[in-house]
């Protein structure tokens, strides 16, 4: 079984879903995960914040916009009159749903209920292309497999055992279609894995199944050595290990969902990441399999706020980091970079929200400075202390970028440097010329 996730705009256009469907229907028994279409969650978010606010026309004015969307497409999409009219009860049969919320008191699970819908359309869609077609296909719907429990995690005995029960119900398919993204939780409402979750529904349905290995097809061919969206002149990566992927998803290479890696990891599936405009390029496979004497690629994660914790009591004090995490940990909020020295301490948080509270409680202990509007540039590669010569490298690449602070040495893959944001595409950019182009 092969697991193989499409994003955005992989479904975003009846001609995209067309050339999607050559892919799925190359031979072989596989799970298909689709994303909404592109700019569809975006869109719903909207609609949720304007009824939030109680501002109905605002809603109902994008819903009518997306509707037209749909509509559109689906004249271009299917050949007979009988799937497109099939097509359009469903966007409508959607959009009425949504609607439906207007009048009513709206919490968070409304919301939720209402960005499940770009999943629950797309795959729909896609569905009723295939028959027409004439394939074989069966909807799997992932309300009635994915979970996740009271701590948020994936509950990964019951989605194997459910997965397994619907397959079993469908012996003679070879294509079956779900939804990314969408989940149930544990009091069993409609939930979801955060935006960009659809990589994470692939890797965890991809472990569920035990499949041969989990393709990630997106609009570009695997992962590059940069940020495409900052960098000229990227290229793509033939082969990387569970670990590098991890560490450049989580600091910013939007190809892939942080989450994704390390269920696939544990499992040693596979993941491949491919371009569904260039479908014979090879891409980017991640495996078990290191990489030796190379720095591998680069990426950035924004909005990073950095505090520094200057304090008389730390020279020679112990117990004193243990201080501080806690009033990070009191907050839930995780810490990704830090720093030390005798009289301070450094580190960086992404999550701000509760940074008021947790400056108040860091001042028991001393002088506290907030920097907003950070970036973090992590370089990932074999970065073990035998390989001399690449922290001079990464230096020297950035001796014109005003550095806040510098990690090296936490794992055997990553130098994390902080700048600020004004200083991200520059940074990037000499990274990249003095790493790979030279
Ligand atoms: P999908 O909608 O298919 O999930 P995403 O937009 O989430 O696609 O991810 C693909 C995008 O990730 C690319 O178009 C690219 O701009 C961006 N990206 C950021 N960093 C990288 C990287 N290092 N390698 C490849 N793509 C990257
Ligand atoms: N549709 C969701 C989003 O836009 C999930 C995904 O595409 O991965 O965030
Ligand atoms: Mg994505």
């Amino acid at each position: 079984m092969k697991v193989m996730k499409f994003g955005g705009t992989s479904v975003g256009s009846a001609e995209r879903i067309k050339e999607m469907t050559k892919l799925i229907v190359r031979g072989g028994r596989k799970i298909v995960v689709l994303s909404a279409m592109s700019g569809t969650t975006n869109n719903l978010v909207e609609i949720v914040n304007y009824l939030y606010k109680k501002n109905h026309d605002g809603a109902n004015e994008i819903i009518n916009r997306l509707v037209k969307k749909y509509n559109k497409e689906i004249d271009l999409l299917y050949t007979t009159e009988e799937y497109k009219a099939q097509a359009r009860e469903l966007v409508r049969y959607h959009f009425n749903y949504i609607k439906s919320f207007i009048t009513d008191v709206f919490t968070v699970f409304e919301e939720k209920t209402i960005l499940a819908q770009g999943e629950l359309l797309s795959t729909a869609m896609v569905n009723f292309y295939l028959k027409e077609q004439g394939y074989n296909s069966e909807l799997l719907p992932a309300l009635d497999f994915m979970r996740i429990n009271k701590n948020n995690e994936p509950d990964t005995s019951y989605i194997k055992n459910n997965l397994k029960d619907l397959l079993a119900d469908y012996s003679d398919v070879e294509i079956f279609i779900t939804q990314g993204y969408i989940c149930r939780n544990a009091f069993g409402e409609v939930d979801n894995l955060q935006r960009g979750g659809s990589d994470y529904s692939a890797s965890l349905i991809g472990v569920a199944v035990d499949a041969d290995n989990i393709q990630i097809w997106t609009d570009i061919d695997g992962m590059h050595n940069n940020d495409p969206r900052y960098v000229e002149n990227t290229s793509s990566i033939a082969e990387m290990s569970f670990d590098e992927a991890a560490e450049l998803a989580y600091f910013g290479a939007k190809i892939l969902h942080p989450t994704s890696v390390l269920p696939a990891k544990l499992a040693n599936i596979p993941v491949k990441l491919l371009n569904t405009m260039e479908p014979d390029a090879p891409g980017t496979t991640i495996s078990e399999k290191e990489s030796h004497n190379r720095i591998t690629a680069v990426a950035a994660k924004d909005n990073i706020t950095a505090i520094r914790i200057k304090s008389g009591r730390m020279l020679l004090a112990y117990g004193f980091l243990r201080k501080v995490f806690e009033i990070f940990e009191s907050y839930k909020t995780p810490i990704d970079m830090i720093t030390t020295s005798e009289v301070g301490v450094s580190v960086t948080i992404d999550d701000s929200k509760h940074i008021d509270d947790i400056v108040d409680d860091l001042k028991k202990f001393g002088t506290v400075e907030v920097d907003p509007g950070q970036v973090i540039i992590c370089v990932v590669g074999d970065l073990v202390r035998e390989n001399k010569g690449y922290a001079n490298k990464i230096f020297n690449a950035l001796k014109e970028i005003p550095v806040r602070m510098i990690s090296y040495g936490g794992s055997d893959h990553n130098i994390s440097l902080l700048v600020s944001s004004e200083h991200k595409k520059d940074a990037l950019n000499a990274l990249s010329s003095k790493l790979f182009n030279n």
